[in-house]
C-alpha cells in the first residue's frame, strides 16, 4: 500500500498587519520546512509526523513524502509561499502515481493573502492530481475554521482533543488508521459536520479543566468508542481570524452511515450551543495579580498569563503592559518571556554582559498591544536563541526566538527580562532553563501564551493567573473589529440562534 504525504499548516491570526513568508517558514526554530527523508525522520518527536511515520511503519504501509512546511502562527500566508509549498507537494505526488491515498497534513486555520481558505485550496489542487477515487485524510488542529469547501474535498477530518495539543501523534495515528482501513476495504468513511454560529475564545478551549469545548470532547470519545465511529471531533475555532467560516464546530466519520454521522454531529454542536455563555472568559487587572502574587507564600510560583499577546496566536509578541506593572510595583523574583524587540536585542548586545543600559523596549510592531516602555537594567546574558524542547508538547524539537539577551531589571532578584528578535511561544520550560533562568525558583513568570503553557507549567504553579492586557489575541472578543466573518454569531449578536438538523 502506498500512501503519500505532506502538507502545509500555519494558524492565521488575520489582525497581525505583518504576513507570514517563506522566509518565516524556513527560519530554523521558527519554522519547518522538511522534505523527502526529513519528514520521514521526524518519527519519535511530539508532532503529527511524530505518530503518523511510527504507525505507518506498524501497519506495514509505504509513506512516500513529499514536502511539509510548518510555522508559528502570525499574519495572512504570502502567496509565494503557499503557491511554493503547494506546487513542491502536488509535484511530489504526481510523481508517485498511482497512490492508495493521501495523508494530508493540514492546521485547519490557514488564510492567504488574498484568499480566506488555504486549506480549502490546497485539498483543491490534491484532488485534481489524484482523481476522485482516492481517498485523502487529515489531521486538525483544535483552532480549525472548518470550510464547506474542506468539508467537500476530504474523505476525513480527525482533529486533536487536548489543548495543550498534546495528543499530536495520537491524532494522526488515529486519522492514518482511518486512511488504511478505507484503502483496505475495511470501512467506508462517511463525514458529517455542524458549524455553529458561535465563536469562542481560545483561552475558553482548554482542555486541563472542565471548560465548556472539554464537555463536549468527553463526549466526543464516548461516541468513539460506539460500534460503526471511526471518530468524533469539537472543534473551538479560531477566533482571532475575520474569515467568513470562523467558530465552533463538529465533525464525525462513521464506517458507511451519513444520518449516524450527522445525529452525533448535532449532539455534539448541541453540548457546545447550550453551553454558549459559559465561554466568556473573565481576567484578573495587572495590579491585582501582581499583588497577589507578591503575597503569596514562601516558595510560590504565579503564572501571570499574557493571554491577549499569545506567541501561539499570531500576536506581536512585544506586549509591554504586564512589564510596566512589573515595574511600577517593584516587583522581586519575575521572569518575563518575552518581549520581542530586534532593536533593543541588538543595543545589548552592543553594550556588552555585565553593562547598565537603558533602553526603550517592546510596544513597536503596532499599536495593539500597549506603548513602548523604559527600562534601565543589567545585560545580564547574551544567548544565539535555539533550545530543545523538553516537554510533551512538541518534545524533540528545536525552538528559536533568534538572538535572545536576559536584561535584569531593579537588581539581583529583581525582574528578569528575556528580550528577542523574534516572537516566540513560551509553553514549555526551557524557555526559561535554557536562558539561565529556574522557573520553579521564581514567584512570578510572564508568559505570552494563551494556554500551551498549562502543559508543562500548571504542574509547576501555584496558581494561574490570566492578566487583562491588551493585543490581538485577547479573549473579550467584542473588541474585535470583525469584517468578513458570518453574522449574525454569538457572542456578538444576541439574535443568533441554532437548531439541529436531525
Ligand atoms: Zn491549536
Amino acid at each position: 500500500m502506498r500512501i503519500v504525504t505532506g502538507g502545509i499548516a500555519q494558524e492565521t491570526n488575520t489582525f497581525q498587519w505583518q504576513p507570514t513568508t517563506l522566509a518565516d517558514f524556513s527560519r530554523p526554530g521558527f519554522g519547518t520546512l522538511v522534505r523527502g527523508q526529513e519528514i520521514l525522520d521526524l518519527e519519535g518527536t511530539g508532532t503529527v509526523y511524530g505518530g503518523a511515520v511510527a504507525e505507518a511503519k506498524r501497519l506495514g504501509v509505504e509513506l512516500i513524502p513529499t514536502t511539509y512546511g510548518t510555522v508559528m502562527p502570525g499574519g495572512r500566508v504570502s502567496r509565494e509561499a503557499f503557491d511554493l509549498l503547494r506546487d513542491e507537494i502536488v509535484a511530489g505526488i504526481d510523481a508517485a502515481m498511482p497512490v492508495d491515498g493521501v495523508f494530508l497534513v493540514l492546521h485547519g486555520a490557514m488564510a492567504l493573502e488574498d484568499h480566506d481558505d488555504a486549506e480549502g485550496r490546497l485539498l483543491a489542487a490534491v484532488r485534481s492530481v489524484v482523481g476522485p477515487d482516492v481517498p485523502i485524510v487529515s489531521p486538525l488542529d483544535l483552532h480549525t475554521n472548518l470550510s464547506d469547501e474542506m468539508m467537500a474535498i476530504s474523505d476525513g477530518f480527525v482533529g486533536y482533543k487536548e489543548y495543550p495539543h498534546t495528543d499530536m501523534p495520537n491524532t494522526a495515528i488515529e486519522a492514518l488508521r482511518i486512511l488504511v482501513s478505507a484503502i483496505r476495504g475495511e470501512a467506508k468513511p462517511e463525514m458529517a459536520y455542524v458549524r455553529l454560529p458561535l465563536i469562542a475564545p481560545n483561552q475558553s478551549m482548554v482542555t486541563t479543566w472542565q471548560s465548556p469545548l472539554k464537555i463536549a470532547i468527553d463526549r466526543a470519545r464516548e461516541l468513539e468508542a460506539l460500534p460503526g465511529v471511526l471518530s468524533a471531533t469539537v472543534l473551538g475555532g479560531f477566533p482571532f481570524a475575520d474569515v467568513p467560516f470562523a467558530g465552533v464546530a463538529t465533525i464525525v466519520v462513521t464506517d458507511n452511515d451519513l444520518a449516524l454521522a450527522q445525529q452525533y454531529a448535532d449532539e455534539l454542536a448541541t453540548i457546545c450551543w447550550e453551553r454558549r455563555a459559559d465561554f466568556t472568559i473573565h481576567p484578573m487587572k495587572i495590579e491585582a495579580a501582581i499583588a497577589e502574587a507578591t503575597a503569596g507564600e514562601e516558595n510560590s510560583v504565579y503564572v501571570l498569563a499574557d493571554i491577549s499577546d499569545s506567541g501561539a496566536s499570531g500576536t506581536a509578541g512585544d506586549g509591554t503592559e504586564i512589564l510596566r506593572g512589573l515595574i511600577a510595583a517593584n516587583a522581586r523574583s519575575a521572569a518575563v518571556a518575552q518581549i520581542m524587540d530586534a532593536d533593543a536585542v541588538a543595543a545589548c548586545i552592543a553594550a556588552g554582559v555585565g553593562s547598565e543600559v537603558t533602553l526603550t523596549v517592546g510596544g513597536k510592531h503596532d499599536r495593539l498591544h500597549g506603548d513602548p516602555v523604559e527600562i534601565t537594567g543589567m545585560v545580564k546574558l547574551i544567548h544565539e536563541g535555539s533550545f530543545l524542547i523538553g516537554g510533551v508538547m512538541g518534545s524533540g524539537t528545536v525552538s528559536s526566538r533568534g538572538r535572545t539577551v536576559v536584561v535584569e531589571i531593579g537588581g539581583r532578584g529583581g525582574i528578569e527580562l528575556q528580550l528577542t528578535e523574534y516572537r516566540g511561544h513560551p509553553h514549555d520550560l526551557n524557555f526559561f532553563r535554557a536562558f539561565g533562568i529556574e522557573p520553579t525558583q521564581r514567584r512570578m513568570l510572564v508568559l505570552k501564551s494563551a494556554a500551551h503553557f498549562r502543559a508543562a507549567f500548571e504542574p509547576i504553579a501555584t496558581n494561574v493567573i490570566e492578566i487583562d492586557a491588551p493585543g490581538i489575541s485577547s479573549p473579550k472578543l467584542e473588541t474585535f473589529d470583525y469584517v468578513r466573518l458570518r453574522r449574525p454569531i454569538y457572542p456578538l449578536d444576541a439574535e443568533a440562534s441554532w437548531s439541529q438538523s436531525s
